[in-house]
């Protein structure tokens, strides 16, 4: 027997018939595209989602893109959404061979630049009058990885053909709105026009969503998924609860804890399922949870210094002083005197003891052998979160 109705409906790609907590995101993107249908070919519309990640920027945008070409047709116009993960689709290229894929255009094989592909492209638009939408997911990494000119082609496609009527449209999804920051100014004003946030969700959001797929969309049995289990996980991942609000780890939790439950012979998914499948998916965190939250403030600063400087450096270990010089600015931000030199180190000892922090001698290039500290955890989001919620905690 098995707790499971439709798990195909818990699988990363599948997109529910609801969105709850993204009917807002929804209307926006509507609004910033209504001009296609009042007026098609009048403007290219350019729209920016930013959010981190399981915030659901890529289900809202093919969900938006499947309503507005239905709400087209019914108008009697053609729009075809097409969705690009850059992260796939590599270079400029072989973008345009999956728009044409998507659009179900034949590209040759003999090849053809990106330009004459793109021409091919447009012209297949003409010839038959569609609107089309491309949204560009992970665009982020497109930016890091491309040659300019790519970026500029792929941005300014309308400058090149001097087209009078605009079919093209874009929706580029970004991680941070920041990742623009090396982009030409002209570039940048070509893809930033209207910015649509998705936010990470709170332990409420998460719970919603989580009983849409339970409920509506017939994930599990009728009554198998405990209504406290579900409150559980919602509160792991709830970014007010100290989690990242990622809405794929929390569909991940729950989909995991299901399987568990079936392997123990378990009619119902219960809080310890769920703790288990969390512990798989996270393992260090939550091995590593009961530790933090007993640290005091000063404690938490030094192991808070040490992922700064992780962040800023990129490097693991760091030598004591270096450590205690982020944590003396650290403890200064935050309007707390920080402690002394040998408080510091104790610090340091007792952290290492509660096997938070390793040590290690430096080796032999270095002059005089000093001491080096790593966290024994890797530095996750979720960490990050973690541990600024705690020290918000103790500063109140
Ligand atoms: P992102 O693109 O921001 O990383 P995704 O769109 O891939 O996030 O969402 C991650 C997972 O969470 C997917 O399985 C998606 O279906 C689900 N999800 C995210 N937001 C919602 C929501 N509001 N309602 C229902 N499911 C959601």
């Amino acid at each position: 027997s098995t707790v499971f109705e439709k798990s195909k409906v818990l699988t990363p790609d599948y997109i529910p018939k609801n969105l709850p907590h993204r009917e807002k995101q929804i209307k926006e993107l509507s609004i910033n595209f209504r001009e296609i249908l009042s007026n098609p070919g009048s403007t290219s519309v350019r729209v920016v989602i930013s959010g981190k990640t399981g915030t659901g920027k890529t289900v809202t945008t093919k969900k938006f893109g499947e309503l507005f070409s239905e709400i087209a047709k019914e108008k009697g116009l053609r729009v075809v959404y097409t969705h690009i993960n850059c992260h796939r689709q590599r270079t400029l290229y072989l973008m345009l061979v999956e728009i044409a894929n998507q659009l179900n255009l034949q590209i040759p094989n003999r090849g053809l630049s990106s330009q004459e592909t793109f021409k091919l492209i447009y012209d297949y638009l003409e010839k038959r009058n569609i609107q089309l939408i491309i949204t560009l997911d992970e665009f982020d990494y497109f930016v890091s990885t491309s040659p300019v000119e790519d970026i500029y082609f792929l941005v300014r496609i309308y400058d090149e053909l001097n087209a009078l009527v605009k079919r093209i449209h874009y929706i580029f999804i970004l991680r941070e709105l920041t990742s623009l920051a090396s982009l030409d100014k002209s570039i940048k004003d070509h893809v930033i026009k209207n910015v649509i946030e998705f936010p990470p969700y709170t332990s409420e959001e998460l719970y919603d969503i989580l009983m849409d797929r339970i409920v509506n969309e017939k994930a599990f049995r009728e009554g198998a998924v405990l209504e406290e289990t579900v409150r559980f996980i919602s509160d792991i991942y709830g970014i007010d609860k100290g989690g990242s609000g990622n809405a794929r780890l929390a569909l991940e939790t729950l989909e995991l804890a299901g399987k568990i439950a079936d392997t123990e012979g378990s009619l119902l998914v219960t809080i310890d399922h769920a703790k288990k499948a969390n512990s798989k998916i996270n393992p260090e965190l939550s091995i590593i949870l009961d530790t933090i939250r007993d640290l005091d403030l000063h404690q938490l600063l030094v192991v808070k210094a040490i992922m700064n400087l992780h962040k800023k450096e990129g490097d693991d270990f760091f030598s004591m002083g270096k450590v205690e010089e982020e944590y003396n600015i650290v403890a200064k931000d935050l309007g707390e005197i920080p402690r002394k030199h040998t408080q510091v180190f104790e610090y340091i000892r007792k952290l290492k003891l509660m096997g938070l922090i390793t040590a290690r001698q430096s080796g032999k290039g270095m002059r005089g052998r000093t001491t080096l500290i790593s966290l024994s955890v890797p530095i996750s989001e979720e960490l990050d979160n973690l541990i600024n919620n705690e020290i918000r905690d103790r500063l109140l």
